[in-house]
């Protein structure tokens, strides 16, 4: 089972690992590297980064965005790091994880036009925003399903997630060094999925996997 989002592995036999700074990855593990937006106050070193996607053909680039969650106004900054790490992804042909809390509709904005050289993207913790599906469909993009999902009172949330096509979803735990020990593991994100989606448990899992093989395909 993939975990199509984390930042620390643990529990699952691949994981899809955002810019992780502690445990080595196992060997099916798929890493992403890039500048959260939460950090783009940060130096952005392009030269080190466009080092590291020339030396790894399996590196992908990750997770990167826009955030509203933090504060109210997205800085000229954050648009600018941003778009320097889309113009790498797209130069290297690179999976994109992309993050968007509050503001998807403006990272599909902000995306160049066409998307084609990115061959992929994935919208982790992507909610709210079901009128972009059919964008996020076009430029061959995945949903990346989390935790909240377990929550009795996210109504929303699950309605958003019914409407998904079956073929774009994955799972993740978006586990942290922080939340270890409390994040509910991927395979109750999906047991919930299955009951949500009215597909049986294996089959769904099977879907899951296949669709983790096609976000990294190129
Ligand atoms: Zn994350």
């Amino acid at each position: 089972m993939t975990d199509a989002h984390c930042h620390l592995p643990g529990g699952e036999t691949r994981h899809f690992l955002c810019d992780p700074c502690e445990s080595a990855p196992g060997v099916q593990d798929v890493r992403f590297i890039g500048l959260h937006p939460w950090l783009c106050d940060r130096e952005l070193d392009l030269v080190d980064l466009r080092a590291r996607l020339a030396a790894d053909p399996a590196l992908g680039v990750g997770e990167i965005g826009l955030d509203r969650l933090k504060e109210r106004t997205i800085s000229p900054r954050m648009r600018e790091v941003f778009a320097a790490q889309l113009v790498l992804a797209a130069e290297f042909r690179r999976p994109v994880v992309l993050h968007g809390a509050k503001c998807w509709g403006e990272v599909i904005r902000a995306l160049p036009q066409p998307s084609s050289l990115i061959p992929s993207f994935l919208f982790h913790g992507f909610s709210r925003s079901d009128g972009l599906l059919p964008e996020i469909v076009a430029l061959n993009g995945y949903v990346s399903v989390g935790p909240s999902l377990l929550n009795d009172h996210a109504v929303n949330y699950c309605a958003l997630v019914r409407k998904v096509p079956i073929d774009r979803l994955l799972v993740e735990s978006d586990r942290t060094s922080e939340n270890a020990a409390a994040v509910p593991s991927v395979m109750d994100v999906a047991t919930r999925l299955s009951t949500l989606r009215e597909v049986p448990l294996d089959r769904l899992v099977t879907q899951l996997e296949a669709n983790a093989d096609a976000f990294l395909a190129r």
